[in-house]
């Protein structure tokens, strides 16, 4: 298939789930359980599309280390046990290491709250010609910061700094940061795997009855759990406020995993397939360099 169909694809397959602009989002109307007109019965077909889509990237990937013009930025939230890491895990699979670094964004470190919050986040962006993945992100900030307000008291802000503004102003300072990224050519596509409370729950019972998941299970998941309802909150005001037609983000049902990956990886093939990436040309004066190389060479 031509690179262009398979775009199209990618792109129409993708669309019911990007959001790019917030004003009007309301996390209702969007399904966990949604998987499109996939049932059960498909998921052959959605692993044979994966593969494909796997298989993809790996080409588009190899362009773009080629061309060494544009960063991707690709960032994952979700809650506990949604999947991020599998989702990485499938989706990034056939892609080369040396053009890809995936950073896990944990509780901050003494020396992480020594600066600001972007700080951390910043120092790791994806360099030209690479794929940056953020498990977790600064998107944290209005999230896991904003339903634990003693978080932010730890920070070591100026008080004057904290006032009932705060989470407007960092809505505002993280779409200027992503836009000054966007015209510095780094691609920013963000995702926010959405699982159900209820799936949740059976993934939790799995990590505790099943003696190869026991080390995923944490009492500290169980306890976030019990602030469902504000993080929901949460999500819902921060897609709303940094949904952009420039860093979109996308609302990826995630109670059936294997759809969840056929969700991310069409998108990142949608993005990654829009940039136009070309293996660089070589000049007249290169192919003659070549030229005389290769009959050097041949003499030998
Ligand atoms: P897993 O799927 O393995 O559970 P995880 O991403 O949940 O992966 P954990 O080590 O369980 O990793 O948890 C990381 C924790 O760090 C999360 O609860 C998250 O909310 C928290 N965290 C991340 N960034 C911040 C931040 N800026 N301030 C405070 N807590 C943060
Ligand atoms: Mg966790």
């Amino acid at each position: 298939m031509k690179l262009k169909e398979i775009r199209d694809k990618a792109r129409q397959f993708a669309k019911p789930f990007r959001v790019t602009e917030g004003g009007k989002f309301r996390l209702r109307d969007f399904d966990p359980g949604d998987t499109l007109d996939f049932d059960s019965g498909d998921k052959p077909r959605a692993e044979e599309a994966l593969r494909e889509g796997v298989e993809t990237l790996a080409r588009l990937q190899d362009r773009l280390y080629a061309q060494d013009r544009w960063g991707v930025l690709i960032l994952f939230q979700a809650m506990d046990a949604a999947g991020k890491d599998s989702a990485i895990k499938h989706v990034m699979s056939g892609i080369n290491p040396q053009g890809c670094e995936v950073h896990s964004f944990k509780a901050p470190s003494a020396e992480d709250l020594d600066h600001d919050y972007l700080w951390r986040c910043m120092k790791v962006l994806p360099r030209r010609g690479h794929i940056g993945i953020f498990n977790r992100s600064y998107y944290e900030e209005t999230l896991v910061v904003r339903v634990h307000p003693e978080l932010l008291a730890r920070q070591k802000l100026p008080p004057c700094r904290i006032d009932r503004d705060v989470w407007k102003h960092r809505f505002q300072d993280i779409r200027s940061v992503e836009r000054y990224l966007v015209r510095n050519g780094v691609v920013v596509r963000k995702f926010f795997l959405h699982v159900s409370k209820k799936e949740q729950k059976q993934r939790f019972l799995e990590r505790i009855e099943k003696p190869e998941k026991n080390w995923k299970f944490s009492a500290a998941d169980l306890a976030e759990r019990d602030h469902w309802d504000d993080y929901m909150r949460a999500y819902e005001d921060m897609i709303r406020h940094t949904a952009t037609p420039e860093a979109p983000w996308y609302i990826v049902p995630a109670d059936h995993k294997w759809f969840t990956r056929l969700v991310v990886a069409a998108a990142v093939i949608e993005t990654l397939a829009s940039l136009k990436l070309e293996y660089p040309t070589i000049d007249a004066a290169k192919r003659k360099e070549l030229a005389a190389a290769k009959r050097a060479l041949l003499k030998k």
